[in-house]
């Protein structure tokens, strides 16, 4: 008998977190942070405060809640992170000292992002191994628990679906994951491998979008939007600034070559981004940093805004803050008037706003604001990472599995998921909360 804990991440968008039990074995697939209460909590999106305690990010719903699980927590002996969003890594390091024997495992990015999450924090925990293994690579966790990675593709690099192997049957996790053959960066998805798995016993589905239909655009269209953007700005000889997701590392990487082609200098602002290229450069899976600059520290910031400002056509600013956020670096440069704006530059917003009331308020604060410089606001210039319909038909086609517990979504896009796989498979949709017990 396979049991599955819901622990986060069901019926809400973030702190995910999945344990999968096999006698008195288990394992944990992603420990996430919820963003939009951590920023509720602390101003500060897409970065790692040291100061908070896990009880305390707990109380706020910034982290999965777990005081309640410390005897089923003592039964893992591995936690797996399927990717480097802070949605599924993020309360790695706030909580080791739950986990008694557990060992992590990832892939070469989502591993080099952890490792950057730690550095200069105090949570770092030297007793704990881990694991890298290739984004189809595999390992026995146990006698009985073999853990499978299956390249996925996602907007972040070395994403994967987790395979949970078992002698009663497999768990395969795909949370998150969209179809895309021209990904820009990093691997295929592999749908011939996760074949060699089919009819597990459940499916754990990203489901964000689950009331979308068609397919999810592929990382190449969102490279055509951007350079269409640039060609249309590049002669206004203003300064162009451009704000994305800082875990994007191919989005990064278009941005780097359109701007190089239109003979701009790409530089960077942010601790974030910082962090995610360097991330990226320590498993030599792109080399941005070395010929433009990255800029971290608040007093560095206004010196290179001067230069942009004397030589505007120069530039391309890639910075931090595309949710609006309140202390994120464009919100300051912003409502601090730290560049003086004018009709000749533009501000690209290279995401979409994050579904959550907060993040729809502060973006559109930060919208007016710039619109009132009467600079131009290029928005939703991306692509999503998410799959929708025609991306979850694919994987289910693929798979085929007994149970689909729809994750990473409210409840409406739970129920059409449901509604759209009853009628389409044999599979039967378990629309779970957080903190449930499924055995099967
Ligand atoms: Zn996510
Ligand atoms: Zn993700």
């Amino acid at each position: 008998m396979i049991e599955l804990f819901t622990l986060g991440g069901y019926g809400t968008v973030g702190r995910n977190m999945t344990l999968v039990k096999y006698k008195d074995e288990a394992v944990v697939l992603d420990i996430g942070l919820h963003l939009e209460n951590l920023i509720r909590f602390s101003g500060e999106n897409d970065d790692i405060r040291k100061t908070e305690s896990p009880e305390e990010l707990m109380k706020a719903g910034a982290l999965p809640d777990l005081i309640r699980h410390k005897t089923l927590l003592d039964k893992v002996l591995a936690i797996i992170p399927s990717h480097a969003h802070l949605d599924h890594v993020g309360g790695v390091p706030y909580l080791y000292r739950f986990f008694r024997k557990a060992e992590i495992i990832g892939s070469p990015f989502t591993l080099a992002v952890l490792n950057e999450l730690e550095r200069g924090g105090r949570r770092k925990a030297a007793s704990i191994q881990k694991i890298r293994l290739s984004v189809n690579g595999k390992h026995r966790v146990s006698r009985n628990i073999k853990v499978q990675f299956v390249s996925a593709s996602h907007s972040v690099p070395d994403a994967v679906f987790v395979v949970v192997q078992t002698p009663d049957g497999n768990v395969v996790y795909a949370n998150d994951f969209k179809i895309d053959f021209s990904p820009g960066l990093g691997s295929l998805p592999n749908l011939r491998k996760l074949s060699k798995f089919r009819k597990p016993k459940a499916l754990v589905m990203d489901s964000l979008y689950a009331g979308k239909m068609g397919k999810t655009p592929s990382e190449s269209v969102a490279k055509e939007m951007l350079s269409d953007v640039f060609l249309q700005v590049k002669n206004q000889k203003g300064a162009i600034f451009i704000t994305t997701f800082s875990s994007h590392i191919a989005r990064l990487k278009e941005i780097v070559e359109i701007s190089r082609k239109c003979g701009r200098t790409p530089v960077f602002i942010g601790r974030s981004l910082f962090k995610y290229m360097t991330a990226a450069e320590s498993i030599d899976l792109v080399d941005l940093s070395s010929k433009h600059r990255i800029v971290r520290f608040n007093d560095k910031i206004v010196s290179l805004l001067r230069k942009v400002e004397q030589n505007p056509e120069k530039y391309v600013v890639v910075c931090t803050g595309h949710q609006g956020e309140p202390n994120s670096v464009l919100s300051r440069i912003v409502y601090n008037r730290l560049y003086g704006f004018s009709s000749k530059d533009s501000v690209i917003f290279s995401s979409i706003v994050i579904p959550g009331e907060e993040n729809i308020r502060n973006r559109e604060r930060l919208e007016l604001a710039i619109d009132k410089t009467r600079a131009r606001v290029f928005r939703d210039i991306h692509v999503s990472g998410h799959a929708s319909r025609e991306d979850h038909r694919e994987l289910l086609d693929t798979l085929l599995p007994e149970k689909v517990f729809p994750a990473h979504c409210e409840l409406s896009s739970s129920k059409i998921l449901k509604d759209f796989v009853e009628a389409s498979y044999d599979s039967k949709v378990i629309i779970a909360s957080e903190h449930e017990r499924h055995a099967f």
